[in-house]
């Protein structure tokens, strides 16, 4: 990866953040608004967006237009490229982020319900956002996806199925659409964030301490540096564990 010697470094360009209301995704939102991006915030409570956008103008970034829908609503998902075309005719990143753990649980009990939700919100919406953005990703000069995996998409973990498996196979859906987009000016890469302190964190490891973890706000500097316009890699994966190793090796 590019290092980000501006703070500017994305001025001008238009970034859609799914699952922008909490956690790793609102401190992404703010991070690419401190780097100069004009925000499209979407989750599906309007007033958690708005606390995003507060957030950002308070530390100095344009309003972000609000977004607010399920994930699991295909006919709205699919509505968002018309949408958001007719608003900016381009968009230069999309932060492929919401996503939810469903239940750990054995396969044997999985029930109809959570396999379908976290099947829906995890993979299916991202499949159709990467449909209905295309065309709007192809007329940005430097279009950047990230997509927000997870370790748990090895599918070594006993009770981690339903999760596991929508992981596994978003991976398989960042790749076959990084190397759909090989030959254009779009990257497509993936980040495994590993443990970070938000309220998915907390519903897998109720026990655990969240001051142990790195923080939403320290890992998104990670996203900006898959943002930048002269990234080069497509098709690849990113750990935030290593990640952090690098950081802490550069400033020691
Ligand atoms: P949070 O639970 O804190 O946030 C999840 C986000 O997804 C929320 O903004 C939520 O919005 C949104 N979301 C969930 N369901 C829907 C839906 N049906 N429609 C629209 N938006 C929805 O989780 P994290 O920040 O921890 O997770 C972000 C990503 O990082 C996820 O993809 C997760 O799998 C991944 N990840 C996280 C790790 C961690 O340790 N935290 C580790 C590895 C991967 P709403 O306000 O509408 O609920």
């Amino acid at each position: 990866m590019s290092k980000t010697e501006t703070s500017r470094l994305l001025e001008g360009k238009t970034a859609l953040v799914t699952g922008a209301s909490r956690g790793i995704g609102r401190a992404v939102a703010i991070e690419l608004a401190h780097h100069g991006a004009h925000l499209v915030l979407q989750g599906r409570v309007a007033g958690a967006l708005e606390e995003t956008d507060d957030a950002i103008r308070a530390a100095g970034g344009s309003p972000a237009t609000i977004l607010p829908l399920n994930l699991m609503q295909s006919d709205r998902v699919d509505a968002m490229g018309p949408t958001l075309f007719q608003r900016f005719g381009h968009l230069d990143i999309f932060i492929a982020n919401a996503g939810v753990l469903g239940a750990l649980t054995p396969l044997a009990h999985t029930t109809d319900q959570i396999w379908q939700h976290t099947m829906s919100v995890n993979l299916e919406a991202n499949w159709r956002l990467v449909r209905t953005l295309n065309p709007l990703l192809q007329r940005a000069e430097a279009g950047r996806v990230v997509f927000v995996s997870s370790g748990a998409a090895s599918g070594k973990k006993a009770y981690w199925g339903p999760y596991a498996v929508s992981k596994a196979g978003l991976d398989a859906l960042a790749r076959t659409y990084a190397a759909e987009v090989a030959s254009t000016a779009i990257k497509v890469n993936i980040i495994n964030p590993g443990p970070i302190a938000t309220a998915m964190r907390a519903k897998a490891f109720p026990g655990e301490d969240p001051a142990t973890l790195p923080s939403p706000e320290q890992i998104a500097p990670m996203f900006i540096e898959l943002c930048d316009p002269n990234l080069e890699e497509n098709g690849a994966t990113f750990n935030g564990r290593e990640w952090f190793v690098a950081k802490k090796t550069q400033s020691d």
